[in-house]
């Protein structure tokens, strides 16, 4: 099985929505992010299970670069991205999406194990 890998991992956190309205907060040192940022997401999927989650953000600052406890069972990615603040029309509100996503690291669900 090829590496569904980073081009399906980019195209998953394209557009994913982070933080409350127009700001997010670094999840270390918690400034308030907002449009046109760059910050640094962490990724993660369960071997076996398709959807990517994205469950923290961290600042330029902040910057992380490597993943640096990976989890038996699990893929993980480290990725840099902008924040693009997007028009939620039907409900008059705006919200906070990744975009240019550029994965920096990516770990398997078996340490040192890529393959
Ligand atoms: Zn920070």
């Amino acid at each position: 099985m090829s590496a569904d890998g980073t081009a399906a991992v980019e195209q998953a956190l394209t557009g994913w929505s982070v933080g409350t309205g127009e700001t997010a907060l670094c999840q270390q040192c918690k400034t308030a992010l907002g449009e046109g940022s760059t910050v640094t997401v962490y990724a993660y999927r369960r071997a076996g299970e398709q959807p990517v989650s994205v469950t923290r953000l961290y600042c330029r600052g902040c910057d992380r670069r490597t993943v640096e406890h990976a989890t038996c069972g699990y893929y993980e990615w480290l990725a840099e991205a902008r924040l693009a603040l997007t028009a939620d029309v039907a409900h008059q509100s705006h919200y906070l999406t990744l975009c240019g996503i550029g994965i920096l690291d990516e770990r398997g669900p078996r340490t040192g194990d890529s393959r």
